[in-house]
């Protein structure tokens, strides 16, 4: 056996080998210690490989999925190694002959179909990234929906695809795996290495059309040789993975680069599109949008949030579907009604095709089935729009289907098809009879209990049932010596002794139990023939249920964003090929959500990015800290995200030109892990801004250049925005505290500049969050700091430290090296030591030109100094 293991395990060196030995799959040797500690399972040890104790660890097989969770989880990869006989084929080979086994599974995180395994609400990307010669591809595929597709991919973008897509686990061709690796693990994508033999562009043509069973991909679109090497990458390794059972692909389907809004990696980040910064779901803008009831709705709305397009007939036929909802309120509500009945069908299918299924995954189809021909009845007389599915009425096949299915499979079937039990015992008279054979057994054995307990005057006497010895006799320990001794050892034979029973079989018995057996068998073996013919058959329609999976998605998306535009008051936006931008009264979605949790308001507030042909518009935003600057940022890029996903907007009104490129630079961050500091990370967003943003973008900077020094930062903040400006020539949004930005409103002609309004009241300030025409005057930090609990003696001192630098300002600017003389004492801190008193006063006059003095600054340059000597201020 341990040979076998050997060979199998020299196989599969990248995984951990789940061994089927019975009832467990264990581990030996390094898999077994790597597992029992990722597991927190116990660590044994089973006989000895050269004189050394093989370490051994194992999980239940009933139970293996949820450990398969945690190691994939964590990283490993497991080979399935299954037995491919019955153990008693093996032994009729010779007591010593090893069952056979082979891996029927290699699992990964990119090729998880398991429902416990997978996040129902997105998608499970497996990628494959593809260069040849000058091209470069990216193909993706979800195998638990049978989605593939492919797209050019230079390798600048692969950070910012793989930030969109989110694949699980990438594909890279060991040769040239440098430094695309890293890129892919920067988006927390797992790498699996592959042998270049898997990208050649020709081979890999051959595996697509056996895959597709066509002579030529040409009917799918055109491909480039990066796009075949990248395709044919993915079916390699599902041939590798899946060992023989391939999963339903859909033909692979070409993405036009430019057809989708490009959205890079900090962008999806700063905008919190599916997770917040802290990392959740919670406090997403999907989170806030997502009223879906169905598995393929929520996937349908993921993908159409991290790939809003860029085609107007596209994102004008979302926008009628939802319009249709909204006017159409009460077919809306009965169908999602009849939409929240709809079990998860793509993935159920997906199972099917890959020998993974079980009677729920039928009764899935049957269900998908009797509410999609609901469904399509609801809204016939309705007039839905062609985006909805052209479909009117089930075709006729899938009707039959859902016929057969409803006829054939009971209402709640159990997981497993090996269990039995999922068929109707009206549907087979062959079934009927093997079940009442054995049932009909069971009523036997209850009469042959109580025929042996009065023959034998034993009441406590019982027929039982157990794995080992199959149906025995059995009474106490009491009874032993007289069911031992004859005559009624003659016709009970003894089988075992325990500490309280004794149990014994007889003839009568086993012919009975070999009758049960071979009934029980057979109505399973009949229930499994009918699960391969209803798979079959639904296997046959998988086209057509594709199809109606995808216009149930369609109707969930729709329904839901209607539902959301309904009670959220949120209006359909117009979307146009020209480059407006102008937002009426306009919410934060997610802002304006957590609000209301808190019973609190939003203040809705207005934006018009509309350029001049050809021209830039940006609007400089200064205002306090707090005021919502921020929110206000993120708002109007979120609103061009929503419109283009195909979404109403939270806003009066809305007319958005379509914007090619969304950028934000927001907050700061540090990014530690790659050696970059705050400043570094902050530069290098903002140069990939500069760098790609064109007259089509819409660009969010807020409060760039706060990393660094003052007069540093200014400068940078300067020239980024003229560059905006006279290069870029974009819509842009640019938030500051460097008021001295505002005084460029007058010399370039697309900047407008804009505040958030505060008031002050008794030392306090008070926000009022409203956006306004014309630049703040100051930042009220030290206002802020003080309403944030910054102990009283500190906010005391940052006045008397604002004041000091506020009037040096005003008088032509103050030396720092002075400030800290200058300033009277900080009473609640220790008292810093003395500088030397003449110090500061030769400090002062280094900086003195006496030519420049007038008569009355010469005299107060005097009083000056003496204070300075005075150590005063
Ligand atoms: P800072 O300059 O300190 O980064 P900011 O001006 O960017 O601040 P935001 O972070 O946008 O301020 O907003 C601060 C808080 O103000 C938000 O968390 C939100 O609770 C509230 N807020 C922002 N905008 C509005 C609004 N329009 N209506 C109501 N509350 C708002």
């Amino acid at each position: 056996m341990m040979a076998q293991y050997l060979e199998i395990k020299g196989r599969h060196p990248g995984a951990l080998l789940f061994y089927r030995m019975g009832d467990f799959y264990e581990m030996f040797f390094e898999d077994a210690v790597q597992a029992a500690s990722a597991l927190d399972i116990a660590l044994t040890k089973r006989g000895k490989h050269n004189g050394d104790d093989i370490p051994m660890c194992g999980v239940p097989v009933h139970a293996a999925e949820n450990y398969l969770q945690t190691l994939i989880r964590k990283g490993f990869r497991v080979a399935v190694c299954e037995q491919l006989e019955d153990p008693s084929e093996a032994k009729k080979r010779g007591s010593k002959s090893v069952v056979k086994r082979d891996v029927v599974r290699l699992v990964t995180p990119g090729t998880l179909t398991e429902d416990s395994l997978l996040d129902a609400r997105r998608n499970n990307y497996l990628a494959a990234f593809s260069v040849v010669r000058d091209d470069a591809a990216l193909a993706w595929v979800d195998i638990s929906t049978g989605e593939l597709c492919v797209s050019e991919c230079p390798p600048v973008v692969l950070g910012a695809e793989l930030a969109r897509l989110a694949p699980k686990e990438v594909l890279l061709n060991e040769a040239n795996i440098d430094p695309l690796q890293e890129i892919a693990e920067e988006q927390g994508c797992s790498v699996s290495p592959l042998a270049p033999t898997s990208f050649d562009s020709t081979s890999a043509s051959d595996r697509l059309l056996g895959q597709f069973r066509v002579d030529s991909l040409d009917g799918f679109g055109e491909f480039s040789r990066a796009e075949v090497s990248a395709l044919g990458a993915i079916v390699a390794f599902l041939e590798l993975t899946q060992k023989g059972n391939m999963p339903l692909l859909r033909p692979p389907k070409k993405q036009r680069r430019g057809g989708v809004l490009s959205i890079d990696a900090a962008t999806r980040r700063n905008l919190e599109l599916t997770r917040s910064i802290a990392g959740g779901r919670a406090g997403s803008l999907i989170s806030v949008i997502d009223r879906t009831v169905t598995a393929p709705g929520a996937r349908l709305l993921n993908l159409r949030l991290t790939s809003p397009s860029t085609q107007l007939s596209i994102i004008n036929s979302r926008l009628d579907a939802i319009e249709w909802a909204t006017s159409n309120p009460a077919v809306a509500s009965a169908l999602r009604n009849v939409l929240k009945g709809i079990p998860d069908l793509e993935r159920a299918m997906s199972r099917l095709s890959l020998g993974r299924g079980g009677p729920r995954d039928l009764s899935t189809v049957k269900l998908a089935l009797i509410n999609g021909a609901e469904l399509l009845k609801t809204v016939k007389n309705h007039a839905p729009p062609d985006q909805l599915g052209r479909w009117r009425k089930l075709p006729d096949e899938l009707q039959k289907l859902g016929v057969w299915l409803e006829q054939s499979l009971v209402e709640t079937p159990p997981l497993l098809a090996r269990d039995g039990g999922f068929i109707k015992p009206e549907y087979s008279g062959e079934l009927q009879e093997a079940r009442h054979l054995r049932e009909d057994g069971r009523q036997i054995i209850a009469q042959m209990q109580s025929a042996y307990s009065k023959s034998t005057e034993i009441s406590a006497l019982k027929i039982k049932h157990n794995n080992v010895l199959g149906y025995f006799v059995e009474v106490t320990a009491t009874h032993a010596k007289r069911m031992l001794s004859e005559p009624l050892s003659e016709t009970f034979i003894h089988r075992q002794t325990t500490a309280n029973a004794v149990r014994f079989t007889t003839v009568e018995l086993s012919t009975l139990e070999t009758k049960i057996l071979n009934a029980n068998g057979r109505a399973l073996d009949i229930e499994a023939r009918i699960f391969a013919e209803l798979s079959e058959a639904v296997l046959e329609h998988s086209n057509f249920l594709g199809d109606l999976s995808a216009i149930i998605a369609e109707f969930d998306v729709a329904t839901s964003l209607a539902d959301l535009a309904v009670s959220e008051r949120w209006v359909r936006p117009v979307v146009s090929e020209d480059r407006q931008f102008k937002i009426e009264s306009g919410r934060h979605p997610v802002v304006e959500a957590a609000l209301k949790q808190q019973n609190s308001m939003f203040i809705a507030n207005s934006c018009d990015l509309t350029p001049d042909d050809g021209a830039a518009r940006i609007c400089l935003l200064t205002g306090p800290n707090m005021a919502g600057k921020s929110t206000f940022l993120r708002q109007n890029a979120i609103f061009a995200i929503l419109a283009q996903l195909g979404s109403f907007v939270p806003a009066a009104s809305a007319q958005i030109g379509v914007v090619s490129q969304v950028f934000s630079r927001v907050g700061a961050s540090d990014d530690l892990a790659r050696g970059q500091s705050t400043f570094m990370v902050e530069m290098v967003e903002t140069a990939a801004i500069l760098n790609q943003a064109d007259d089509r973008a819409l660009v969010i900077l807020d409060e760039i250049g706060r990393g660094t020094s003052t007069y540093d930062g200014l400068s940078i903040a300067w020239a980024t925005l003229e560059n905006l400006h006279d290069v870029n020539g974009c819509r842009a949004l640019f938030a500051t505290h460097y008021h001295e930005l505002t005084t460029l409103s007058g010399r370039l002609s697309g900047l407008e500049n804009a505040t958030v309004a505060v008031k002050e009241w008794e030392g306090d300030v008070v926000f009022l969050h409203e956006v306004r025409e014309g630049a703040a005057d100051r930042s009220y930090g030290v206002q802020v700091a003080k309403l944030a609990g910054l102990p009283p003696a500190v906010v005391e001192r940052a006045r008397v430290v604002l004041d000091i630098l506020e009037k040096g300002d005003r008088e032509g600017g103050i030396k720092p090296s002075l400030l800290a003389d200058d300033l009277p004492l900080f009473s609640a801190t220790p008292q810093p030591p003395p500088a030397p008193k003449d110090e500061p006063v030769k400090l002062r006059l280094e900086d003195i030109n006496p030519d420049q003095l007038s008569p009355i600054e010469a005299l107060q340059l005097i009083y000056e100094l003496k204070g300075l000597l005075r150590g005063g201020g």
